[in-house]
């Protein structure tokens, strides 16, 4: 995670004045890594990391929070900010009808957009649209379309066999003059690869159809090569907007940034699915995070604080002050480790939790572990959890065969426990767990 590899970077700068180029220089060669790994494009990645070196140098290093978030934080609203951009709605407001033609490489999703596109006019802004498919390469790339008209209920050109794409154009253009449509939504072929036979066929047909929009469709696994179909088809046709499909997938959506670099044109919708509603706005921010690898960063920091301090604090804060900590207590600070995104997100961003998460990877602590720490404890009786020193060598086999866990594990997070209350009472005296939480900023 960047926010790891940032904490190391960054935590000797701790309480000192402002980022230095030197250190921000540093942390920009992980970003770098980190985008080049979401599958960002060798050029954009240097584009942006110079961008966003020159904004971060000299920035106030904050006190409340760790250099390492600070710094993935300036990346991470810049990101949002180039991806965000200008509003990305659908521009439709011409005489009727508005034409929008799709083009991309084969199988990005364009047939599906398409439909998921018409749907969504129909439903959301009561439009009367039609649909036509251009594609007269793939074999029964037009009855595919067809058949999603069928099932969302919306009208597809009828089919002509053997007429160019050209052809059906005109014809489309014609039909929907004729019966009124609000919209026409034109599907065109597609190609493994770039090439100069479909560039000219786009062209063509934007020629006809005139239209209002231009979307590119792209599967955000693109990865290198975004920018080469970027280019080629922002330089023959007039591109309006982006669709990234896939984004239901695990592909961390380089290719948005990608994308949006080199056409300077709106992401306008994301493709979440094969159904005809999965498609969403755009959410820059959810897709920045995605690109730097930690979901939601925004509100990490934010949310550390608010759900230790609204879920527990104050009953916790209470056992506390009679000295008490007990087993259900370390579960429910487990359960809010995981809630904030597993010890990784928690150590990256805590100052002082390096060597904590250290010490945890060495006695081979993970994500998953939490989980089984969590059915250990809730294999105790409500006696052993609140008195954990009732557990005998027979409590805890019965206790580990009950979680599925060993004797081995069952010490383990007795010892967890030991430790923790103690640092509980040391966290008392530094006022308790609302001080610790003010610490996350
Ligand atoms: P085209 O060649 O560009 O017209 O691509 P199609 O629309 O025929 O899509 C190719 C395949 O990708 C189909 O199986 C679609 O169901 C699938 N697909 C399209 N968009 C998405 C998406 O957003 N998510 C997922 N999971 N699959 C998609
Ligand atoms: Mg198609």
């Amino acid at each position: 995670k960047l926010s790891d590899r940032l904490g190391g970077v960054f935590d000797r700068l701790r309480g000192r004045g402002a980022l230095n180029e030197q250190d921000v220089l540093l942390a920009m060669r992980e970003v770098r890594v980190a985008l080049l790994e979401a599958d960002v494009a060798l050029p954009v990645v240097k584009e942006f990391v110079d961008g966003v070196t020159q904004l971060a140098i000299g920035q106030q290093v904050l006190k409340s929070v760790a250099p390492g978030q600070q710094v993935v934080k300036i990346v991470n609203d810049a990101l949002i900010s180039i991806l965000g951009g200008e509003t990305s709605g659908l521009n439709l407001a011409v005489t009727p009808p508005a034409v929008i033609m799709m083009v991309g490489l084969q199988g990005s999703g364009k047939t599906t957009t398409t439909a998921k596109i018409a749907k969504r006019l129909k439903e959301k802004e009561r439009k009367k649209v039609m649909m036509a498919s251009l594609d007269v390469n793939r074999p029964a790339a037009q009855e595919q379309l067809e058949i999603l008209g069928k099932q969302i209920d919306v009208a597809t050109l009828p089919i002509v066999a053997g007429q160019l794409p050209v052809d059906i154009a005109k014809r489309a253009m014609q039909a929907a003059k004729l019966q009124a449509f609000d919209v026409l939504l034109l599907d065109t072929a597609g190609r493994l690869h770039v090439d100069t036979a479909l560039m000219a066929e786009m062209k063509a047909i934007a020629e006809i159809g005139k239209p209002q929009e231009t979307l590119l469709v792209v599967d955000s696994l693109t990865g290198q090569d975004a920018v080469n179909v970027a280019k080629n088809f922002s330089d023959e046709v007039n591109l309006t907007g982006i669709v990234l499909t896939r984004m239901d997938g695990d592909a961390r959506g380089g290719a948005a940034l990608s994308m949006r670099t080199v056409t300077g044109q709106p992401i306008k919708f994301a493709g979440v699915g094969e159904k005809m509603d999965a498609l969403e706005e755009f959410n820059p921010e959810r897709v920045a995070g995605r690109i730097l690898g930690m979901g939601d960063v925004v509100g990490l920091v934010e949310r550390a604080s608010e759900i230790i301090q609204k879920d527990d604090a104050d009953k916790l804060a209470a056992k506390m002050a009679k000295g008490q900590f007990d087993m259900d207590d370390l579960r429910s600070q487990l359960n809010q480790m995981t809630k904030m995104g597993g010890l990784g997100a928690l150590a990256g961003m805590m100052p002082g939790m390096k060597k904590a998460k250290a010490a945890m990877a060495a006695s081979g602590m993970d994500d998953k572990i939490l989980l089984r720490m969590d059915a250990i404890i809730s294999s105790m009786t409500k006696k052993e959890r609140a008195k954990p020193e009732l557990l005998n060598a027979k409590r805890k086999i019965r206790v580990a065969n009950g979680s599925g866990t060993t004797v081995q594990e069952v010490n383990k997070v007795m010892k967890m426990h030991k430790e923790m209350s103690g640092a509980m009472k040391k966290i008392k005296k530094m006022g308790g767990l609302k001080g610790l939480a003010a610490m996350f900023g």
